[in-house]
């Protein structure tokens, strides 16, 4: 196993989840199996408590496991299922080694940092990089590590000297460290300022790692003296100082890092030279070259209640962006704060509930995520409802599902007090409720988690041929609340349909509309499973609804050239098809993030 750590330094934010997903994609494209493991220095054991708002989504992974949104990124670039040990935190650690200490495993002994709980990281890590995670049954290749936080943090101290020492175990061509860096540059003078990289590098060394690798962010290529400057002062030669520059979308990391030959200098460090191919990356150049070059709009609501931050929606985001490609459109996301659209928005700020009211009226289709708590509901009910009655394309999305049967047991069945015991424990009509899998009485661990089959039982309905006419699906789940299935029958009455159901079939899992366009609620997150190259169906649902073509992809026998492709296989450029080498023909959207920095 290799090992190549990604560490940034100068500021946070400079995008090393990308730049490391990025290796991963170049090394995967040079024929090698990647896996990839993110470290986050913070005392949670893990990210499923931790605010959207505060530090963007949290990402659910098949095995139930609550993670940093990171790993969400190196499932997609990678096309990889990761497990919750892939993302190793302080809480985690600790727990750890105090659990042995309980256990009484250093009888004797003073449990300390050094080497305890430095030694347990290495463990940890060299466990959990040989679990496969591409589907075959061997270890992969080669295993990338993301540091979270920046050097010098001091919550990261204990990785940093556990670090150090793991070079040493797995020993020289085995470990390749590439440190993220900024190099700033002042309007004053135009200058590309190399102070901020130079002292980072100091730090790291005097923290006992050895840069191999330097991936400068900046706006504009590094210019040649500024190299030279770098390498002389880093202590890194010439060729193994790369660039990474804005650009219009994401997708173009790994092409930027191939064209200054970045395989190369990671394959000399890793002793990989012998076994490593040309990268081929022809897929990757397609999709960045198509979306850049995608101007038919698409105009979707996210009805939510963190606007104010992507990052806390971020999966969804991305699952709109491979349906709206996969459609040949662009996406235009309009934010939608759910409480601006409530009665009482129009009273305390007239304006706000105007905007938000003109925004959900002007868009293609629309959106309402999942969610915990009950700010912003009544509003997403509102959206939900103004979807229903003027046949505007809509999905929901756990809660965004919970909050359109509620909305349809208030306004069709006339039950005016429906709701999710979530929100009113009293209430005479619970058509949500507490279902836990497990304790009753506990809130801790009653959290349905990852993956869980939904087993379609409506003929005919639009998710069941979404899905191909599967007979079931896999998607990951992160709720506690259900419809009540007491009250589904009454609901399939008045016109409900639930399309899908767990294996029980107490759990409803899809509904739908079937007298609607498109109108569909999901109790799994269908977005944590999208990939660039095969859009989440009920994405590409929404997408192809939003944009009056729905029906070439339910019935893709009749559709054209042009037309709407979610296949691997084939991918349309200004109405030609070209054939992919390797069936990976995905497309990428154009995130448009060239603002100094750019997005996980
Ligand atoms: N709060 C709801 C529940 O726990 C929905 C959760 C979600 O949307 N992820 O069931």
């Amino acid at each position: 196993m290799k090992y190549v750590l990604v560490t940034g330094g100068v500021v946070s934010g400079l995008g090393k989840g990308v730049t490391a997903s990025s290796i991963g994609v170049l090394l995967k494209a040079c024929g090698l199996r990647v896996t990839s493991i993110k470290i986050d220095p913070y005392l949670n054991t893990d990210a499923g408590t931790m605010s959207p708002f505060e530090h963007g989504e949290v990402f659910v992974l098949d095995d139930g496991g609550e993670v940093d949104l990171d790993l969400g990124n190196y499932e997609r670039f990678l096309d990889i299922k990761l497990t919750r040990d892939n993302n190793i935190t302080t809480g985690k650690i600790y727990q750890h080694v105090i659990a042995k200490e309980r256990k009484g495993d250093y009888l004797g002994k003073t449990v300390q940092v050094v080497p305890h709980v430095t030694d347990a990281i290495q463990d940890w890590i060299e466990r959990v990089a040989v679990i496969p995670v591409d589907g075959e049954e061997d270890p992969a290749d080669v295993c990338v590590i993301e540091l979270g936080g920046t050097i010098g943090d001091i919550e990261s101290a204990p990785f940093i000297e556990a670090l150090g020492q793991f070079s040493y175990r797995v020993g020289p061509g085995n470990f390749c460290l590439v440190h993220v860096s900024l190099v700033p540059v002042l309007n004053v003078v135009g200058e590309q300022k190399t102070k901020p990289t130079q002292h980072s590098v100091k730090g790291l060394r005097g923290l006992g790692l050895t840069p191999d690798i330097l991936a400068c962010r900046s706006t504009k290529p590094l210019e040649d003296n500024v190299k030279e400057k770098l390498a002389q002062f880093c202590h890194v030669p010439l060729e193994y100082i790369f660039t990474l520059y804005d650009v219009p979308n994401i997708w173009r990391i790994p092409l930027l890092l191939k064209d200054q030959k970045a395989h190369l200098a990671i394959s000399k460090v890793l002793n990989l030279a012998s076994i490593l191919n040309e990268p081929s990356l022809g897929e990757w150049t397609s999709r960045a070259e198509l979306c850049d070059n995608l101007h038919v709009p698409v105009r979707i609501a996210v009805v939510g209640k963190y606007t104010g931050l992507s990052d806390a929606y971020l999966s969804v985001l991305k699952a709109l962006l491979h349906a709206s490609v996969a459609c040949r459109k662009k996406l235009v996301v309009d934010w939608v704060p759910a409480c601006d659209l409530e009665k009482e928005t129009e009273k305390e700020n007239p304006d706000a509930y105007k905007a938000a009211w003109k925004l959900l009226k002007g868009v293609d289709g629309i959106l309402v995520p999942g969610g915990f708590g009950d700010r912003g509901v009544e509003g997403k009910i509102l959206a939900a409802k103004y979807a229903r009655e003027n046949k505007i394309p809509f999905l929901g999305i756990c809660l965004g599902m919970q909050i359109a049967v509620i909305e349809f047991a208030r306004s069709v069945l006339s039950l005016q007090d429906a709701n999710s015991t979530e929100f009113n424990h009293e209430t005479k009509h619970p058509c949500i409720i507490f279902m836990p899998e497990g304790s009753k009485t506990h809130m801790g661990g009653t959290m349905r988690l990852g993956s869980r089959k939904s087993i379609f039982n409506v003929k005919d309905s639009k998710s069941a041929k979404l899905y191909e006419n599967k007979s079931f699906v896999d998607e990951r789940h992160r709720h506690r609340y259900e419809v009540n299935p007491d009250m589904v029958e009454r609901l399939e009455k008045a016109g409900l349909s639930f399309a899908a159901k767990d294996e029980t079939g107490k759990r409803m899992e899809i509904i739908e509309l079937p007298n609607h366009p498109f109108f569909i609620g999901a109790q799994f997150h269908p977005e944590f499973k999208s990939r660039p190259g095969k859009a989440s169906p009920l994405f590409l649902g929404l997408i192809a609804a939003s944009c009056g073509e729905l029906d070439t992809v339910l019935n893709p026998a009749s559709a054209h050239q042009h037309s709407i492709s979610n296949g691997p296989t084939n991918i349309f450029i200004n109405g030609t098809s070209k054939k992919s080498p390797n069936g990976l023909a995905d497309v990428r959207y154009n995130n448009g993030y060239c603002n100094g920095l750019y997005t996980r």
